[in-house]
């Protein structure tokens, strides 16, 4: 459990007030958000933010192991173990019986194997999940992530103080982002892809160059990679067994962000169980966990669609890149950005704006297109 999850660990400011995190825990409160084009061109983001409103970064490490000891002071017990596999119950309200390998510290770095009997399965065992395997839940496209989480000398941290980066190109990724996020005392850099997964090395290469004049002089302290959901698993729920978070597949296009999701679903699921089964009094079935599933579709499916068709249209070449950034610039197109994120509602849109922001991204596309077809005759 001393593992720290790879992640830039921007969280949105509504995740601060629903799972009531003390606001120690999070190291920037960032204010700022610069989205730079294949050209280098930045334009500032967070113009529209109100004076309490931020996007909080924290570090992993520490997110977890608050969230962890307070399940525990709630009356979970936390065990320190590898979950290996699970046999299904062999009747109707049989129990799960659960094997895996417990660090207890007495038994060395295999650990010792145990078993465990329990009525639900809420896997939440992230991308590579074991349960989803165990369910034979079927696979998930997915991306590669890599992050270096670099020391920059004190003066350029200033810098980055309450100030996010996001980096588009198709040097930094040709189907994501890069990004410089601010840390406690330190400066996260990283970038995706799905499509081009063996070169994720140059492609870190080429955000940290981005970067440069900006983290001059800094020592990389940490290197991380991990894989990161495309889109949901075909089977999410079987019998008595949920999958929720990274395992189930929730995490968003375009931003890559799956903290919220993973803590919601968690908590959605755990709901599920409880109202399912009279808190505790008779046992779940299939069905109770279904109406899990049904409210997360109907709550974020909109999210997800919308975010998958910006990936698709502004993330597949430079040209279409500018124009995304171009349209940032727009102080409509930021507080709707924000008002999403921040709150995890699709914001409600004024028709006018909204009419003006279609006129203008058709502007920007055609723009982008016509450098695009200037760029290929030179
Ligand atoms: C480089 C990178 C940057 C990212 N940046 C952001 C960001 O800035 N903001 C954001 O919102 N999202 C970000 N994400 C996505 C985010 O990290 C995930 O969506 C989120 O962590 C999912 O949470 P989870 O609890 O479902 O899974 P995880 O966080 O992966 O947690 C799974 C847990 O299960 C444990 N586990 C796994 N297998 C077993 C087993 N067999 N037995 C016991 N335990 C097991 C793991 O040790 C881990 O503790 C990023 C991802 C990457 C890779």
């Amino acid at each position: 459990m001393d593992n720290a999850k790879p992640c830039g660990g921007a969280i949105p400011l509504c995740m601060v007030g629903e799972f009531d995190l003390p606001l120690d825990i999070i190291d920037r409160r960032v204010t700022k958000m610069k989205m730079i084009s294949p050209s280098n061109i930045a334009v500032d983001i967070g113009r529209t933010l109100k004076p309490h409103e931020y996007i909080g970064m924290v570090r992993r490490e520490v997110l977890d192991i608050y969230l962890r000891d307070r399940a525990a002071a709630a009356g979970a017990s936390v065990v320190n173990g590898l979950f290996i596999k699970m046999d299904k119950p062999v009747e109707k309200d049989a129990p799960y019986v659960l094997y895996y390998n417990a660090y207890s510290g007495k038994s060395g770095s295999t650990g010792e194997r145990v078993r465990i009997e329990v009525d639900a399965v809420i896997g939440a065992d992230g991308a590579n999940s074991r349960v989803a395997k165990a369910i034979d839940a079927g696979e998930y496209e997915y991306a590669i992530a890599f992050q270096e989480r670099i020391k920059i000398p004190d003066e350029k941290m200033k810098y980055y103080e309450n100030l996010a980066e996001m980096y588009v190109g198709d040097d930094v990724s040709p189907d994501f982002y890069g990004w410089v996020f601010p840390k406690c005392d330190h400066v996260a850099v990283g970038t995706g892809t799905v499509t081009h997964k063996p070169d994720i090395k140059k492609f870190q290469l080429a955000t940290r160059l981005r970067a440069r004049d900006k983290i001059e002089g800094g020592k990389v302290i940490r290197v991380e990679a991990h894989p990161i959901p495309e889109h949901p698993r075909p089977r999410r729920v079987s019998e008595r067994v949920a999958l929720v978070g990274d395992a189930a597949g929730y995490v968003t296009k375009c931003s890559g962000e799956g903290i919220y999701f993973a803590a919601k679903s968690g908590r959605m699921c755990a709901e599920a169980i409880v109202e399912g089964s009279g808190n505790g009094r008779r046992m779940i079935d299939e069905g109770d966990l279904r109406n899990y599933i049904k409210k997360w579709d109907s709550t974020y499916w909109p999210t997800y669609k919308v975010l998958d068709v910006l990936q698709k249209v502004f993330y597949r070449s430079n040209p279409a890149r500018e124009a995304f950034v171009e349209m940032c610039s727009d102080e409509y197109v930021q507080k709707m950005t924000f008002d999403s994120y921040l709150y995890k509602k699709v914001a409600p849109g004024n028709p006018f704006e909204g009419l003006k922001l279609a006129v203008n991204t058709i502007g920007s596309l055609v723009r982008a297109n016509a450098l695009r077809n200037e760029m290929a005759k030179l």
